[in-house]
């Protein structure tokens, strides 16, 4: 999950059927101008449909992110093997509740900054 978190989203290129970047303006391989294919190529709309993927992968790290911190707090915080897992979970839970409005304050923002 690590490794793919930083690839371009890639697509099958509607002309020659080549991995191209959702977000290339041409196709490198072909020169196809449009490699989206013609029903998505209006850039309002590949603007919105990347900035969603965006979005739920700024959703999605912070929410694993909080969770695993919580977890450690929970976990080196308590003392003795039951209360370990036991406050690991309890902080876990918690860190997975605050990462999602964490996630969408950070996706405002930047919203707010491009604009
Ligand atoms: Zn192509």
């Amino acid at each position: 999950m690590r490794a793919r978190a930083r690839a371009p989203e890639l697509i099958e290129c509607h002309d020659c059927g080549q991995a191209v970047s959702f977000s290339a303006a041409s196709c490198p391989n072909c020169g196809s101008r449009e490699p989206a294919g013609p029903y998505a190529h209006s850039e309002r709309e590949l603007r919105r449909l990347r900035g969603e993927a965006r979005n739920d992968r700024t959703l999605i790290v912070s929410v694993v992110g909080c969770g695993l911190l919580g977890a450690a707090f929970g976990g080196l915080t308590a003392s003795g093997s039951i209360m370990t897992i036991v406050g690991a979970a309890f902080y876990g839970l918690i860190g997975v509740l605050l990462g999602a409005p964490v996630g969408f304050v950070i996706n405002m923002t930047r919203h707010l900054g491009r604009h």
